[in-house]
């Protein structure tokens, strides 16, 4: 049986979540620090096998469209599984829901061609094959994606693309990436000098440079970031998304329903820091008979961090209910405003929690170091803090007149 957000009554919706979080909890937790130690080709087979097991139980792809062979949940409710998934590291590639993937398939379902959907979209939906977002340039400065050195220029049927891109996540051993690269130059409006073009990267001049080590860890397969050069790696027209210059109109459409999914995923994460931060507080004895949590200043940090949790779960389920209900483009600071704060509170509770394990916090014995690595980025991709807040406070003094004397 398949699922719709339509079709699934509260009761139904509730068993489903509890199924996840028995997946999750009991399956995936005990397993993801063993996978993530593991070279990509063996966790891959490992990883595999879970997904056969979430595609039995029709919970695969919990965001897509039923008619694309998902389980067709609206934004609220997968932001809600998104966030029982982030409670493991592999849990959103075991439900293949997993960024780049989750967006790149947003994008093909409502700009692919008949015939790149079933090139494309079809093989990545049934979790046969990987994609990546080529976008970041390592000479300008993301945040500012009108600064953009990657050129598709057109000769008959083919583009030709030449540039220098970095933190292409998971490109490592992906089938396609989808490349922002300037196709109309001279237009008049900066924003429609830009496409989208699916490049195979089997396609001779897609050059891999290198994962990119981040903290110490180079990573590989899907858990990594690559640098890669474009040199005159040539495609066909037809591989454009939607027209000559949509490139970021395009882009666009992927922001709001993906944040929501990242932010539920950091709040997922947030949880099961909160909780081995208070197993270790209780169980931790500093002096004869006295633990850890009997101390004011971990009272504090485990009061504090559930007050922030909280707070953060009800501003994304807030926005994730508004873009269901009037559209992204009617909920930007909404969405803006829970970039930038629930960021900052996973890095806090992941502070947090390692400070309260001590030595052992920074080791890799515990899932934390590796989030803490991994995790720091939250606070830069998708928009660092600072854009996000400016944006929000731009928006804000628009309502407010200047004050004359
Ligand atoms: C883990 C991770 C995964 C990523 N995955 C991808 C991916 O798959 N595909 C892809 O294309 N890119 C990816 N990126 C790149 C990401 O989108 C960029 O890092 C981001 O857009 C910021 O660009 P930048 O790093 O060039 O920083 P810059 O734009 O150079 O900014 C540097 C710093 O300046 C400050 N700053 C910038 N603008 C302002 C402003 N207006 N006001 C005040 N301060 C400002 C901020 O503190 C910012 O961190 C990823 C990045 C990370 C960390």
């Amino acid at each position: 049986m398949k699922h719709s957000s339509s079709e699934l009554s509260e009761q139904n919706f509730e068993k489903i979540l509890f199924e996840i979080r028995d997946f999750v909890l009991n399956k995936l937790v005990p397993i993801e620090l063993k996978i993530l130690k593991l070279p990509w080709n063996e966790a891959f087979l490992e990883l595999n096998h879970l997904r056969t097991y979430v595609k039995s139980k029709n919970l695969w792809c919990p965001q897509i469209p039923q008619t694309y062979g998902g389980m067709g949940l609206s934004n609220k409710q997968h932001g809600m599984v998104s966030e029982i998934l982030g409670l493991s590291p592999i849990g959103h590639y075991v439900f293949n829901c997993q960024a780049p993937d989750a967006g790149n398939m947003e994008i093909l379902m409502d700009f692919g061609t008949d015939k790149q959907i079933e090139k494309y979209l079809r093989p990545l939906l049934n979790g046969d094959i990987r994609s990546c977002f080529s976008m970041t340039e390592p000479q300008n400065a993301g945040s500012n994606p009108l600064l953009m050195d990657t050129f598709a220029v057109r000769e008959g049927n083919e583009y030709i693309i030449n540039g220098h891109k970095w933190f292409t996540s998971s490109a490592d051993g992906a089938d396609f990436a989808i490349v922002m690269a300037v196709t109309n130059p001279t237009h008049p409006n900066p924003y429609k000098r830009t496409s989208q073009i699916i490049v195979p990267t089997e396609t001779k001049g897609f050059n891999m440079v290198r994962n990119i080590p981040i903290m110490g860890d180079t990573g590989e397969g899907y858990f990594s970031h690559a640098e890669i050069r474009y040199d005159h790696c040539k495609v066909p027209v037809t591989n454009i998304l939607g027209n000559e210059g949509d490139g970021f109109a395009i882009a666009q459409t992927r922001l709001g329903p993906g944040r929501i999914h990242h932010c539920m995923r950091w709040i997922g994460i947030c949880e099961r820091a909160f909780d081995m931060m208070c197993r270790y507080a209780i169980s931790r004895k500093t002096s004869l008979g006295k633990s850890l949590s009997e101390k004011q200043t971990i009272q504090n940090w485990i009061a504090e961090c559930r007050a922030e949790i909280n707070a953060a779960r009800l501003l994304v389920l807030d926005a994730a209910e508004k873009i269901d209900k009037h559209g992204q483009e009617n909920v930007k600071i909404e969405i803006s405003i829970i970039k930038f704060y629930v960021a900052n509170v996973l890095q806090n509770v992941l502070d947090k929690a390692i400070q309260v394990h001590g030595a052992l916090g920074i080791t890799d014995d515990t899932i934390l170091s590796w989030w803490y690595r991994h995790e720091r980025g939250a606070r830069i991709y998708d928009g660092p803090d600072e854009v996000h807040k400016s944006r929000v406070t731009k928006e804000i003094l628009k309502t407010y007149l200047p004050v004359h004397e």
